[in-house]
């Protein structure tokens, strides 16, 4: 499930239809209009996905909150993973980590497995190019290593901006034995800016 709405302003997102909680409509080049987004209510979701619980508790199969950022939405994602839990559906939870202790906690709390983003480990330049807090980000990691809930570190591998030989140490040097999974850069990225008629550039924001 990809909810929409995200605190960070990721320089290189590749979501950019996931940054605003409001819905949108992208133009494809043939003309065609997607709309992106819809409004849910618990009951609603849970219904449709669980449709195919049956099969997704048989086959280890489950759901996956990603985004955007799920925890901008942490009331509604624990609202709907109790729900899926109770009907044996396993829940995952993709996030950045840019959310309050208490609602990275509680959602979490709830998950049966996290992917959980690394993107920068110096607190400047995390600001710079996301726009977010890395002091909140890491308070919620530190949590995250005690709390036995199973995780993986992601990082999304950005030319020039955290893809160096001495960041990859850095990075596998911060996860300190945890699983950890370097990820390509997505190329298609700038084209759905342009469908959402904004401009990409994959260009550090000034200095404040
Ligand atoms: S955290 Fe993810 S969805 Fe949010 S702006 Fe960054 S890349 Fe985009």
């Amino acid at each position: 499930m990809f909810f929409k709405g995200c605190p960070l302003r990721c320089a290189w997102c590749h979501n950019p239809e996931g940054q605003s909680h409001e819905i949108e409509t992208m133009v494809l080049q043939s003309g065609e209009r997607v709309v992106c987004g819809r409004d849910w209510s618990v009951d609603a979701l849970a219904e449709e996905l669980l449709v195919n619980a049956d099969i997704m508790a048989q086959s280890g199969g489950g759901v996956t909150f990603s985004g955007g950022e799920p925890l901008a939405q942490a009331d509604f994602v624990s609202a709907l993973a109790v729900r899926l839990k109770e009907k044996g559906v396993s829940v995952a939870l993709e996030t950045s980590g840019a959310a309050s202790a208490a609602d990275y906690r509680r959602v979490v709390s709830l998950m049966d497995f996290v992917y959980q983003d690394l993107k920068l480990l110096d607190p400047a330049a995390f600001s710079r190019w996301t726009g977010g807090s890395l002091a909140q980000v890491m308070e919620n990691i530190a949590w995250l290593r005690g709390a036995g809930v199973p995780f993986v570190f992601r990082v999304p591998c950005i030319p020039g901006v955290n893809d160096s030989p001495q960041d990859r140490t850095a990075f596998n040097a911060f996860a300190a034995g945890a699983p950890i999974e370097f990820l390509p850069y997505n190329t298609a990225a700038p084209a759905k800016y342009s469908m959402l008629g904004r401009t990409f550039s994959l260009t550090a924001p000034p200095l404040p």
